[in-house]
């Protein structure tokens, strides 16, 4: 799949993954952090992911998208969240949704956490602990997810170390 620009998107793309075959590799890529960490004073992909919005937000203000979707009113950079117009959370496809750029808008993160909470339709905290937990399992049924909580970790820091990566690249 490519977009409009020539890009395949960033979530499908192959070369996201990296497979460092010798541990030398890796120990490099240690050291690499670490003096980047150092020099920064934080950790590389909190420095990563504060540039980023940065950038969005001077891409906002200079598209004249700075007005809250939700409120009208105006945001600044620490009060502006990404808004998905349609929730993709339990839709009928969340990945198709989560990555629509057409389903993008932005608003304050207040006004976004407010429309995503809903009024509670459960008699009881127990009702709805239930029904949250039967849901969980029917996801997991539907998605054939199989394993156990300790493989689950374990693919979460590999993948996490791998993006790292990236972003030092
Ligand atoms: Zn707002």
């Amino acid at each position: 799949m490519v977009n409009d620009v020539g890009c395949e998107p960033a979530y499908m793309s192959s070369s996201l993954i990296s497979h460092p075959s010798e541990h030398s590799q890796i120990d490099i890529m240690e050291i690499v952090i670490d003096k980047k960490q150092i020099q920064l004073g934080m950790n590389p992909s909190t420095a990563s992911g504060r540039l980023v919005k940065d950038i969005l937000y001077r891409f906002i203000v200079d598209t004249g998208n700075n007005n809250c979707y939700k409120c009208g009113m105006m945001m600044c950079r620490d009060t502006f969240s990404i808004e998905h117009k349609t929730p993709w959370l339990d839709s009928d496809d969340p990945l198709g949704l989560y990555f629509d750029l057409e389903n993008i808008s932005f608003s304050h993160g207040v006004c976004n956490t407010k429309a995503g909470r809903k009024p509670s339709k459960y008699a009881t905290e127990k009702d709805r602990k239930a029904a949250k937990s039967l849901n969980t399992q029917n996801w997991k049924v539907r998605n054939n997810i199989t394993r156990t909580p300790q493989q689950r970790n374990e693919e979460y820091k590999r993948r996490k170390a791998r993006q790292e990566n990236i972003m030092l690249m």
